[in-house]
Parts: structure tokens; C-alpha cells; sequence
């Protein structure tokens, strides 16, 4: 008999600023899970964006999360490093005629959303592309490219659901019940999958990534789970294993804005210079 596979947990940091009382809180209960369970606890440093990741912020994150008391795999992931696992699955994609390059400015993108009435947006509050692109003439398209204009790669939508089969995930409400949930990747039509100026997206990344690394359980912050119904297409296009789900609550100031950003949200360093206690941050990042 096969041994039961060892749970995989991980958390993911973008390095673009100091872990808040958001981070602690998905920080310290993958820790925790990944104990009672006897499993694994990953840390990945998801630093594809160029412009806001900065490496000072990696090094500040990771000794605040040794300061909270949690102990975690090394060597540490950094997805800058691994641009090559990236290139690989959209050459996967772009094998299948997935993909297509996108030329528009993010200016066109949204004077083309606003001339329209009712334009659907994403879970982001971004309007959806509308294909332009998608319909250039090849040689023009070719054209545009060899002169030097900086392109995106998006995922055509539509090609890519019409041979997949109904997906759907394992997502944990975390007192104890675990459903399905239907995935609905449309609601984020021809997504970005490379970047102008990174040539991954972090949807591209992640999914890579938690295949990659083996991981089993994904317990992050509510706010990306939408997220998850693209991220359920792109591990079924790339033949990659789904893990389960578990979307904790956000952290929520009085008025119940969202921690980020409202005036509550003291980097823990912060808090930490004030006289917070690790006991004191796991008391505040409690659910
Ligand atoms: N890097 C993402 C963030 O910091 C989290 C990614 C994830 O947990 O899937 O918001």
C-alpha cells in the first residue's frame, strides 16, 4: 500500500511591503495546520513584479515570520529565479494556440471598457479585454511586434474552456466541512498570463508553483478566491494536480474595510517597535 502523501502547505508573500496582522494570519494558521497535521510549511517569495518587489522587503519578511516563532522549509522558493518553469507552461499554452500576444495600452483597455455600457469586469474590478487583439490580422500583428511594440500573452478564453470538462475544487470552510465549488473562469476573461514587464502573471506562477512544490493545501486570504476559478483552468490546461482550498476571513478594521487599508494597518515591525509580543500578534491575527 502506497504511504498516505504528507500534506504541503505554503505561504507566498509578494515582497512589495512589510507583512501586516493579513499576513500573520494566513502565515501562522498554514504553520499551524501544516503542524497538527504532521505536514510540510513552504515559504515562497513571489517577487515576478519588477517594479514594486524589492529584495530588502524578502529579507524583512522572513525575519519577521522567524520573530512570530515559525519555522519553514529551506531553500526558500523566489520565483524571480525560476522564470524558466514560467516560459515552459506558456509554451505549453502557446503549443495548444492558447495564447495570443496582446499590444493594447492599459489606457486603450480601459477607453475601450468605457465606451461600452455594462462591460463586465474581473473579480479585480479590472473591465475584461475585449479581444481586440485577439482579431489582428497575422501580418499586422507581426508587424507591430518586430517593430519593437512591448506585448502581453493573454489566454483566449474561450479556446481554452471549449475542451475542458466542468471543473471544479475542494474548498475547506475550515470548521471542519469541505465542499465542491463549480470553477467559473470566464468571470475573468482573456486574462494576462506574461506581463509586458514580467514574463510571468501571477496566476501563471502560482499555479506552476504550487504544482512544482508539491503543494497539497492552499490556505490563503479571502480575497483571492476568486482567483481560484482561473487558477482550476490553468492546472487542468497544464495537466497540473489541483490541491485543496481553504479561503480564510480578511482581517477587518471597525468600520469593516479591509486591514490593508485602512489606518490600522501597522506593519507587525511596527507593531513590534511598540512593544507587540509574538503572543500579541497571534492573539490579534487570531480567526
Ligand atoms: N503572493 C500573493 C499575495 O501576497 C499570495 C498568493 C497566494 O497565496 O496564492 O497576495
Amino acid at each position: 500500500m502506497a504511504a498516505p502523501t504528507q500534506p504541503v502547505f505554503r505561504f507566498a508573500p509578494s515582497p512589495n511591503g512589510y507583512l501586516h496582522l493579513g499576513h500573520a494570519r494566513s502565515a501562522l494558521l498554514n504553520h499551524e495546520l501544516a503542524r497538527e497535521s504532521g505536514g510540510r510549511l513552504l515559504l515562497r517569495i513571489e517577487d515576478i513584479d519588477p517594479l514594486r518587489s524589492k529584495p530588502a522587503f524578502a529579507a524583512a519578511i522572513e525575519e519577521d515570520l522567524a520573530w512570530l516563532g515559525l519555522q519553514w522549509e529551506t531553500p526558500v522558493r523566489v520565483q524571480s529565479r525560476h522564470m524558466a518553469d514560467y516560459a515552459a507552461a506558456l509554451a505549453r499554452l502557446n503549443a495548444r494556440a492558447l495564447l495570443y500576444p496582446c499590444i493594447c495600452t492599459r489606457g486603450e483597455i480601459l477607453r475601450a471598457a468605457d465606451a461600452r455600457k455594462n462591460w463586465p469586469r474581473d473579480p479585480d474590478g479590472a473591465p475584461h479585454y475585449s479581444g481586440a487583439c485577439r482579431r489582428l490580422a497575422p501580418d499586422e500583428r507581426a508587424r507591430r511586434i518586430a517593430a519593437g511594440e512591448p506585448y502581453a500573452l493573454r489566454l483566449d478564453l474561450v479556446k481554452a474552456r471549449a475542451g475542458a470538462p466542468a471543473l471544479d475544487w475542494m474548498e475547506n470552510d475550515g470548521g471542519g466541512t469541505a465542499g465542491a465549488v463549480s470553477a467559473d473562469p470566464a468571470l475573468w476573461g482573456d486574462v494576462v498570463l506574461a506581463r509586458k514587464d514580467a514574463p510571468a502573471s501571477y496566476h501563471l506562477a502560482v499555479v506552476v508553483d504550487d504544482a512544482l512544490q508539491g503543494v497539497t493545501h492552499v490556505v490563503r486570504g479571502q480575497d483571492l478566491y476568486a482567483a481560484t476559478h482561473l487558477h482550476r483552468l490553468l492546472q487542468h490546461l497544464l495537466g497540473l494536480a489541483a490541491p485543496q482550498y481553504r479561503h480564510h476571513p480578511l482581517i477587518l478594521d471597525e468600520a469593516g474595510a479591509k486591514l490593508a487599508k485602512s489606518r490600522l494597518s501597522k506593519p507587525l515591525r511596527q507593531l513590534r517597535a511598540e512593544g507587540a509580543s509574538p503572543d500579541d500578534i497571534r492573539r490579534l491575527a487570531a480567526l
